[in-house]
């Protein structure tokens, strides 16, 4: 079978050395030694100047929303996973969705001013499949408005924007070191803040308990993540720039194959170092993806309606109309796309896209 996906696991032995570490210091959790470690390695990895490793990427956005007192209405996308919007639910705030570029399936930031109203206090937006939002209109946007920006960065491991980390945008960046992405702790997420120390403060109390040893100062969760993970991260972070190169193969032998058959892809700015995240695709109509995915399964191949549906469109939301992310969201399709991925495998998948398609 091949799935839509593979988790990079490390050499057993090289894990283990990180147990004997553990089992070494006797400090299993609370920023022990290898959270610290991790810590420095991504901020020397990504170029960036502070990242706080917490338990996953949902907690990371949660966390960015409180810290900056955000209330009222968050102007969002449409088109992501679903945690983007549930976050901005579960900290009491209106989702107001803005729909995307049909290029880069980002947000369209020339319909963002529109959508800004006396209760507007943040634009929360991904850079969906690891390509960047338009970081700089978006600021421009933001700085006129008075209102924070809030980029969910969970694709974005390794994305560069104008040769520098695209983490670096935003009053907060956010990431998910979720198994299924591109680097990944098993369960984890980082919070990277743009903002003064003030805020760097504020963002770390929250995520343990909002006190420092003896001394409390405000209502905090717990975000915190464990030496177990942390040792993870350390085993699969040098192997990135590797899994990035090779990722960049298989996508460019997907293109060989499926764009001469005229299907469409999210279209890459020439400022941007792409870090391959996602292999997605998008056909003609939703009748045709169906039976692509549907005969991709008889062959044991899976593949994911990522993202569908249109956020905007969950039952539990008062329904806005966001064109152009609902027509996507109906016809793209993610193939598989992991290092381990063979060039037969890839031949064969796309072989049966082009007789389903003719
Ligand atoms: C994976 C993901 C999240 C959630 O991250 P978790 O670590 O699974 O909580 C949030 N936003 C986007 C865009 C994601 O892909």
């Amino acid at each position: 079978m091949i799935n839509v996906t593979k988790t990079y696991l490390p050499p057993l032995d090289k894990y283990k050395n990180y147990l004997e570490k553990i089992w070494g210091n006797s400090w299993v959790t609370n920023r022990g030694p290898l959270v610290h470690e991790l810590e420095q390695k991504l901020k020397e990895y990504l170029g960036i100047k502070n990242i706080l490793f917490v338990s996953n990427g949902t907690i990371a956005l949660q966390i960015a929303i409180k810290a900056l007192d955000l209330e009222g209405e968050i102007i969002t996308t449409p088109f992501s996973y679903v945690a983007t919007t549930t976050s901005i639910l579960w900290e009491n705030c209106k989702p107001v969705f803005v729909d995307i570029e049909d290029k880069t399936f980002c947000i369209d930031s020339s319909k963002i001013e529109s959508a800004i109203s006396s209760k507007t206090s943040a634009i929360l937006v991904t850079h969906v499949y690891g390509y960047p939002c338009d970081v700089e209109k978006i600021k421009q946007i933001a700085d006129k408005h008075n209102i924070k920006v809030i980029y969910d960065a969970a694709h974005a491991f390794g994305t560069k924007y104008k040769g520098s980390s695209i983490l670096n945008y935003g009053d907060i960046s956010t990431l998910s070191f979720h198994a299924t992405k591109l680097f990944h702790t098993i369960e984890g997420g980082g919070i990277v803040v743009n903002g003064n120390d003030e805020l760097v403060k504020k963002v770390f109390l929250y995520h343990a308990f909002g006190h420092m040893d003896e001394d409390y100062f405000t209502v905090g969760i717990n975000a915190k993540n464990c030496e177990f993970h942390a040792a993870m991260g350390l085993c699969n972070l040098p192997e990135v720039d590797t899994t990035i190169d090779l990722r960049k193969e298989i996508a460019l032998l997907y293109d060989e194959h499926l764009l001469p058959l005229g299907l469409k892809r999210p279209v890459l700015n020439d400022k941007v170092e792409y870090n391959y995240a996602y292999y997605p695709i998008v056909f003609p109509n939703e009748a045709l993806l169906l039976k692509i995915k549907n005969k991709l399964e008889e062959n044991n191949i899976n593949t994911r309606r990522y993202f569908y549906p249109s956020l905007n469109t969950l039952n539990y939301l008062d329904g806005s109309v966001c064109r152009v992310s609902e027509d996507i969201s109906k016809r793209v399709l993610c193939l598989p796309f992991y290092h381990e991925l063979n060039k037969s495998d890839v031949n064969s998948i796309c072989k049966i896209i082009k007789t389903a398609l003719s």
